[in-house]
């Protein structure tokens, strides 16, 4: 009978689990009885191991290799034995277990996944974290959230187009050519602060407004408050359902941007039917809308 306990692994290899020191020592006496012609009967006080062992879809290596020395050698069994009872064999490899940690010659096991996966999963993090700060393009969403992290922001659809710029904002569609002007309709930019803020046609969604300075610091503010949040969720509904009034307003005025009376004319105007048809303005719909299929 060969009783096996414990292996102190914890400071020899502090990646390597009790888990793999308690099959490895069934493995090894299973080597060892596999030499011999007598029936051994192994006993150990470890659950996990022997159902690691008996298991068809074992990942541990170990217990794998335990396996195919099971299989060759017909006379071994394997028992579970009940640990710290007073066995008087179970005690004894107590004894030997911890006399191995001083005098033992120390055995290499080879990190359990899970340690590869943390170790890998904490060094993306920091590449990604590396490249995320030095990066060049969306500095706004940097800003806001400077850390990486593999859970998403609570944020919908109508804050990630806020904060990003990439959505039905004068500014951003300038950039494609899709329009020639990036102001708004009331002659200011046409961008998430300035319809935020100061933006004629959205007045009753307006959110303080920040000096140059403190706009950064504005911007973390307004995405991690709920109350600011829920208002630019329905400002950015609003801007999108009088997509046609913020497009057509802005090509009429171009030749007159600083004019909010006329554009408020035109607001009106705009919300009947007279314009809503034109075939420019059904184009730039289409165009805008592919765009917006492509970015998100
Ligand atoms: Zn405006």
């Amino acid at each position: 009978m060969i009783q096996i306990k414990d292996i102190d692994v914890k400071n020899t290899y502090p990646f390597n689990t009790v888990f793999q020191a308690e099959l490895l020592a069934i493995q090894e006496a299973c080597l060892w009885a596999s030499k011999t012609n007598q029936q051994i009967k192994v006993w150990s006080d470890s659950e996990s191991s022997l159902h690691s062992i008996a298991s068809i879809d074992t990942k541990s290596p170990i217990a794998q290799q335990t396996q195919e020395i099971l299989l060759k050698s017909t006379n071994i069994k394997l028992g579970w034995i009940k640990a710290h009872v007073g066995y008087s064999a179970n005690e004894a490899a107590d004894v030997l277990a911890k006399k191995a940690t001083q005098e033992g010659i120390p055995t290499f096991i080879p990190a359990p996944r899970n340690h590869i996966k943390n170790l890998l999963q904490k060094e993306s993090i920091i590449r990604w974290q590396k490249e995320w700060d030095n990066g060049e393009t969306d500095r706004s969403v940097h800003n806001v959230l400077p850390k990486v992290k593999t859970t998403p922001t609570p944020w919908q659809r109508p804050e990630i187009m806020f904060v990003t710029g990439h959505g039905s904002f004068p500014t951003y569609l300038k950039r494609f050519n899709i329009r020639s002007s990036d102001s708004c309709g009331c002659g200011k930019l046409g961008n998430p602060l300035d319809y935020a803020t100061s933006c004629l046609f959205t007045t009753s969604y307006h959110l303080t407004k920040p000096s140059a300075d403190l706009e950064p610091l504005w911007w973390k503010r307004v995405m991690n408050n709920n109350n600011s949040r829920a208002k630019i969720k329905k400002l950015m509904h609003f801007i999108a359902e009088n997509e046609t009034l913020f497009q057509k307003m802005a090509t009429t005025t171009s030749h007159r941007p600083n004019f909010p009376m006329y554009s408020y004319s035109l607001f009106f105007h705009t919300q009947g039917t007279t314009l809503s048809n034109s075939t420019t303005q059904r184009s730039e719909r289409l165009n805008f809308k592919k765009y917006y299929i492509l970015l998100f």
